[in-house]
C-alpha cells in the first residue's frame, strides 16, 4: 500500500485482453463502480461518424465536437454498473461497438484534446468511491496514484480467438487473420501515440491471461488487492 491510499484500482492492457469482462467481475468482488473508459472514446466516435468528420484526415474538427459533447457517466443505485449518457440519452452499445467505430475509434483516441477531455471527466469518477477503472493509460495517467494496477496482456491469436467466441461467431481460419490483424493494428496506434500511450505503469502487476480463464485472473487480482 502506498502512504496515501485511495479508491481506484486500474486494470489497462491491449485490444480485446480481456479487460472488460475482468473488471466486472473483480468490481463484484470488491462490491465497487466499474468503469469503462473505451466506451467513452467509442461514443465520442459514434457522434464524430454521425457528423461526418473523418477523425484521421480532420483532428481539429473531432476536437471541436467537444464543446457541445456532453457525456456523463451516471452509476446506477442498484448495482455495480455504471451507465454512460449523451446528451442526456443513453448510448446503445452495438453502435459504439460496431466495427465502423472500432476501426475509427484509435484515430479518435489519439487526439492530445480529446485525452484531456477524457481524462479530467474520468477523474471525476473519483467521487464515487471505490472504483475499478479500465482501459489504456489508466495507471499511467488518469490515477497515477492509485494503489492497485494492473496491465493484462495476452497472446494476439488468444485475443481474437477469445472475441469471436464472446461475439459466438465460428472462427474461420480467414476471421481469426482478419481479426488479429486489425487487434495488431489499433495496438500499435494506441502503443506509438505520444500522449496517453498504451502502456504499462512500472508499478502494475503485469498479468499474461493466454493460457489462464477470467476466473483465474479475477482471483489473482482480488487476492493482490485484499
Ligand atoms: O477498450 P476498447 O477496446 O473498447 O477501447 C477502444 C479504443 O479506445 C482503444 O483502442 C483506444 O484507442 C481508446 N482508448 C484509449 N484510452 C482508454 C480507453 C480506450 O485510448 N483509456
Amino acid at each position: 500500500m502506498k502512504n496515501s491510499p485511495n479508491n481506484q484500482i486500474t486494470i489497462d492492457g491491449p485490444a480485446a485482453s480481456g479487460k472488460s469482462s475482468i473488471a466486472k467481475r473483480v468490481a463484484e468482488e470488491k462490491n465497487a463502480y466499474c468503469i469503462n473508459t473505451g466506451e467513452m472514446y467509442r461514443a465520442l466516435t459514434w457522434a464524430t461518424l454521425k457528423n461526418n468528420i473523418d477523425p484521421k484526415c480532420d483532428p481539429a474538427g473531432v476536437a471541436s465536437l467537444l464543446g457541445e459533447f456532453n457525456l456523463r457517466i451516471i452509476a446506477n443505485s442498484q448495482d455495480i454498473t455504471t451507465t454512460l449518457l449523451y446528451n442526456d440519452n443513453s448510448i446503445i452499445p452495438e453502435d459504439i461497438l460496431s466495427s465502423h467505430v472500432t476501426s475509427q475509434v484509435s484515430y479518435v483516441a489519439i487526439i492530445p484534446q480529446v485525452r484531456d477531455w477524457m481524462v479530467n471527466k474520468q477523474r471525476e469518477t473519483k467521487e464515487l468511491g471505490l472504483i475499478v477503472m479500465e482501459g489504456r493509460d489508466i495507471g499511467t495517467v488518469v490515477f497515477p496514484d492509485a494503489n492497485y494496477k494492473f496491465f493484462l496482456t495476452a497472446r494476439p491469436e488468444e485475443r481474437a480467438l477469445r472475441r469471436l467466441k464472446q461475439t459466438g461467431e465460428h472462427p474461420t481460419e480467414l476471421k481469426l487473420a482478419t481479426l488479429v490483424e486489425s487487434i495488431i493494428k489499433r495496438d500499435k496506434i494506441d502503443s506509438e501515440r505520444e500522449v496517453g500511450p498504451l502502456k504499462p505503469a512500472v508499478d502494475a502487476h503485469i498479468i499474461d491471461s493466454t493460457t489462464l480463464t477470467i476466473c483465474d485472473v479475477v482471483n489473482k487480482i482480488v487476492s493482490i488487492c485484499k
